[in-house]
């Protein structure tokens, strides 16, 4: 990883938006910040799109598509799209609506066995907001050791659900998409460009292991100082302040070499 400093002109030069993540990247342990909120606008103002992508529910995507300066949310690990469409904020589902059901009746079955092996594990707050998947909190309000974390996840695994790891939730689905395939697609599909040149033309902030396939993805990969999770997959940078603050760091950084072209 190279400092942000690093950036060069010419991948600032091509960029067409950002993307970024939402719980320890924009926001500061979730509570959003004056200065972090103005970098947004900052951003939009420069003509940057923004996007977006998070592990949250499709129904704070919903809410939060409408007061941040966003093109659209990627929701629930790239499972569900919410997007402002002309006047109107829609959300969109990856899989059509029986597929939906079936899926949701196989998560509350897994998630009733769940229960008797892992009474210890709760649920996280904002369960009632989703729609692709089940999640517990592992670093919101309550601190879960990570190798309790590891075992739950084998267990969902083992059961065919997938898992994906933040900063503070544990996620089962039996969706097949992740971050980088939810915003790779709903990128392409808004900028009219094929999947390649998307990774190029759009700048990407996070935090945690499910930003990994993010960090892989995108060309300009950008971790904010307090990155955890696995350590094999890095973002090609990294900011010097954490969360909020490495937001507006980077995007200083991005306007500032825009501003000399
Ligand atoms: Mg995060």
């Amino acid at each position: 990883m190279r400092p942000i400093a690093e950036l060069s002109a010419t991948e600032a030069a091509r960029l067409r938006g950002v993307a970024f993540d939402l719980d320890d990247t924009l926001l500061d342990h979730g509570r959003l910040a004056e200065a972090t909120y103005s970098a947004l606008f900052r951003l939009t103002e420069a003509g940057l799109e923004l996007y977006g992508v998070t592990g949250r529910p499709v129904g704070w995507a919903e809410v939060l598509a409408r007061l941040f300066p966003v093109k659209a949310i990627v929701a629930e690990n790239g499972a569900l799209v919410c997007a402002r469409r002309g006047e109107r904020i829609l959300v969109e589902d990856s899989v059509d609506a029986a597929t939906r059901r079936e899926r949701d009746e196989r998560l509350t079955q897994l998630l009733h066995r769940f229960a008797l092996s892992f009474p210890d594990l709760e649920p996280a707050d904002d369960v009632r907001a989703r729609v692709s998947d089940r999640t517990f909190d592992i670093g919101e309000y309550r601190q879960v050791a990570p190798d309790r974390v590891a075992e739950a996840s084998a267990f969902l695994r083992e059961q065919g659900a997938r898992t994906f790891v933040s900063s503070v939730h544990l996620h089962a689905t039996f969706d097949y998409a992740d971050k980088a395939s939810g915003a790779v697609r709903l990128l392409a599909k808004d900028s009219g460009l094929d999947s390649t040149a998307v990774r190029h033309a759009y700048a990407y902030l996070g935090d945690s292991e499910n930003d990994a396939s993010c960090f892989a993805a995108f060309a300009v990969s950008i971790g904010v100082a307090n990155l955890r999770g696995k350590s094999t997959l890095r973002p090609r940078y990294v900011t010097a302040r954490p969360m909020g603050s490495g937001v507006v760091e980077a995007s200083e950084v991005i306007l500032s070499l825009r501003r000399k072209l």
